[in-house]
This record gives C-alpha cells, structure tokens and sequence, in this order.
C-alpha cells in the first residue's frame, strides 16, 4: 500500500474514534489486560484480513492480465465502434491486420480499410447493429495499410458501455484461405461437371458411331460377299476362260474384296467389343484342339508361303472364353506367317502358375526396338517392304491386346530381334474366374 494511501486511512480512523479515548488510569489492572489481550487478537485478525486482501488483489490482477493478453493476442481483430463507426477499442491483433499501431487506429473511422466497392456492405451492417439492434455477420474485403486486400468476416454485436452508450463489439476474421479453398472447390465442381457432360456427349456420339458401324457394316458386306464369290467363280472359269489379263485383273479386284472384308469384319469387332455389346462366353475346352483349329484356318497362305509349321503345346485343359482365344490366336499365327518369307512358324503353349503362356515365334522380319511400343495401337502398320506387300488393317495387334486384356484377364507382349524373327506371347490364366459358363 502506498504510504499517503496509509496516513490518510490513519487520518480518517482517528476522526472516527475522537472523544471516545479511553481513560486508562480508570482500568483495573485485570481489565487493562484483558483490553490488551483483545487489542492484540484484533491486531492478529486485521493482519490476516490484510493477507487476504492481498492475495485477492494479486489474483485479480493475474486476471486482468490474462484477459487483456486474451483480448490482445486473440486470433481475430476485435473492434468497438460506435454509432458513426469510429473505432474506439482495438486489439493487437486487430491493429496488426490493418498495419497500423493500436494508438493511431483510435477515433479513426473503421471504414478507411474498406474496399471501395464494399462500403455500402459496411455501412448497412453498422446500421442492422445500430438501428435494428441486432447481431448481425457480413463478408467484405480490407485493404490494409499498405494496400494489401484480404477477405474478411465482421461478426458485429450491439452492447452499451456504462454510460449506457450503445456501441458496437466487432470481431474481423481473416477468411482469405477459406474463400480460396471455396473459389477453388467451386471451380473443381464446375470441372466435374464440364468433364461429366463431355463423358456423356462422347458417349452418345460413341453409341451413335457403333449404331453407324453394325447397319454400314452389313450394307457393305453382303454386296462384299457377292462381289467376292462371284469374281471367285469367273476367275474358277465357270463362266468361260478368261485371258491373262482379264484374269490379273480380276485377282486384283478378288483381292481387294477380301481385303475390303476382313477391315469391315474387324472394325465391326472392334466396335461391338469397344461398346461392351459383347459378353465373355466361358467354356471348357483343350488348348491343343483349339490351336490346331486356328492353324486349318491359316492352311491356305501357310502352305502358299512354304513355310515350316512346328506346334508344340501340351495337353492342357482350359476354361476361358474359347471363342476369343482362337480369334487372338489366328490373328498372331496370320501375322507370323505374312510377315516371315523362309524359315518356320512355331506355336508352344507352357503352363506356369495357372497361367497359359502361348508363344507363336517366326524366323521372319522382325520389329525394331523403336517400333515395338507402336504395335498394339489401332491402324498401326510398320514401313516395311514386306508389309507394303502383304495386305492388313492394321487393327489385328490391337484387336488381341484389347481381347487379352478385357476378355481374357491376361495380356499380350512381344520380343523380337530385326531382321532375325519375333516371339509373340498371349499369357492368359487357365480358369478364367467370375464370369458364368456358357452350357
Ligand atoms: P496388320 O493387319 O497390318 O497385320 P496388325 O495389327 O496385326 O496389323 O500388325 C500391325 C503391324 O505390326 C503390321 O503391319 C506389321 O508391320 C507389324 N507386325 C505384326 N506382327 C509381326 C510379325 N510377326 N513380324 C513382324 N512384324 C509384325
């Protein structure tokens, strides 16, 4: 206590007890220590009141700081303004986020940090508190001090100080993150949304091109078919000799057909597969016997070609979608065969960890190392002299990789050295699982 805070309770106790001093020399000496004893218990009780009062004193104070570091330190700016939107009270951080000290900041209208464009929205919130009384939020943008903008959030409450002023308790939460992370949801949204339209007009444009295909496909393969057979039965001679030229010729137009045929057979397979119209058919069946199946296929350019044909493939029983197997398998063999001019084409079939490894390996051309990564794409054909040649779509290498993958749960890959011959491995498991048999 401070020692003129101490004469001037002295001062005012000794008013207090004037003309009621006691005349001592009236006491016994029994009663004057009686009065003694009482005076010193007072003196001990007034100590221990003065302890507490100090220690009351010192908590209050420990609180006070705590709330002013609170308010001080807290994460959002707190304001208190009054009617005309003066700033009265602010915390560190508050004065922090507009850049500029506590004591400046006082009496300075709060709407000097407002972005121009908002201080209509300022103004109508300070009305809300102040003529509606109510609490009340809104979102604007605060340039600081030295210009730079953030999105804020005032949350604003009506309160009277204790001259029964009414003023308004603002807290500014920085909510520039939040704002980004919404601008940027949003955005994502509307690309989801953009990407999920695309996904669609493709797939109506990819059912519509699959529709095109299948009634095209069978426009042209029935003139096709006659074209074909009827220039097989001039050029038999049936209908008369013909002469050599008539017959180059007529080969020529023989050959084009059929090439016409297989590119409009492939490119419907493709389609049907490419638009899921086509289910795996699962049955069981012996590898050899299908292998020897794809093989009469290809007797015809095989033996044309004179080339050795080595088959090497054990007794092995699948259950796969046998149909698919032989269509991979004839399109590998075809392929050994039209790109390989002496040697020999060889088929082998292992049986490794439940998976059918079926190589068909040539002694013919080969693929260079560059080349290799090209051939499983559509319409691929590599330049050579050989497949100038040799007639192809180009949708043959395609057309396994697709049926390995989505049909056959396995895949195809290649090895294979220019100039000296290829390996082409179709790996498929046994059993194929989760799909029903066909009876
Ligand atoms: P294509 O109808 O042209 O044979 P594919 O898709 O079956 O179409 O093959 C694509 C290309 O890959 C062929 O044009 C050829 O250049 C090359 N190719 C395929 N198989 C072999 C092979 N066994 N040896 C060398 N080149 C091959």
């Amino acid at each position: 206590m401070k020692e003129e805070k101490r004469t001037d309770i002295r001062k005012q106790a000794k008013e207090v007890l004037k003309g009621k001093t006691i005349d001592l020399k009236k006491l016994s000496s029994g009663d004057a220590q009686n009065l003694v004893h009482e005076l010193e218990l007072h003196q001990v009780e007034l100590e221990m009141q003065n302890e507490e009062l100090r220690r009351v004193q010192n908590e209050l104070e420990d609180t006070r700081n705590r709330y002013s570091d609170l308010y001080d330190f807290a994460p959002i700016g707190y304001f208190t303004l009054d009617g005309n939107g003066l700033i009265l009270e602010v915390n560190l951080t508050g004065a922090k986020k507009l850049g500029r000290e506590r004591a400046y900041l006082i009496k300075k209208p709060f709407s000097l940090y407002v972005v121009p464009d908002y201080k209509d929205a300022f103004y109508s919130h300070l009305r809300q508190v102040f003529d509606i009384k109510t609490q009340t939020t809104c979102e604007l943008r605060i340039v600081d001090n030295k210009g730079t903008i953030f999105d804020a959030l005032l949350e604003s409450i009506p309160m009277h100080d204790s001259d029964g002023n009414l003023l308004a308790r603002t807290m500014m939460s920085d909510i520039t993150q939040r704002k980004l992370a919404e601008a940027e949801l949003k955005q994502l949204i509307e690309k989801e949304h953009e990407a999920r339209t695309e996904v669609q007009a493709a797939r109506k444009l990819d059912s519509m091109k699959s529709m095109f295909i299948a009634s095209t496909s069978h426009e042209l393969r029935t003139p096709l078919n006659s074209i074909i057979g009827f220039t097989s039965l001039i050029l038999d001679g049936t209908s008369g000799k013909l002469n050599p030229d008539q017959k180059e010729q007529l080969e020529i137009v023989h050959t084009c057909g059929k090439h016409l045929l297989s590119l409009i057979n492939d490119i419907l397979d493709l389609s049907n597969i490419e638009s899921g119209r086509i289910r795996v058919e699962v049955c069981e069946f012996n590898l050899k016997q299908i292998v020897d199946e794809a093989v009469t296929n290809l007797n015809v350019i095989l033996n044309e070609k004179k080339l050795e044909l080595k088959v090497d493939v054990g007794d092995i029983n699948m259950k796969s979608d046998r149909k698919r197997i032989v269509q991979c398998l004839t399109n590998l063999i075809s392929n050994g065969i039209k790109y390989t001019e002496k040697g020999s084409v060889e088929i082998s079939a292992k049986n490794i960890d439940n998976n059918v490894e079926l190589s068909v390996t040539d002694t013919g051309i080969g693929i260079e190392t560059q080349d290799i990564p090209k051939l499983f794409a559509p319409f691929v054909r590599l330049h050579t002299p050989l497949t100038y040649r040799t007639s192809g779509t180009g949708l043959g290498l395609y057309l396994v990789k697709k049926l390995a993958v989505d049909f056959l749960g396995g895949d195809v890959g290649v090895k294979s050295e220019f100039g000296k011959g290829s390996i082409f491995t179709l790996r498929v498991p046994v059993k194929l699982e989760g799909h029903s048999m066909k009876n």
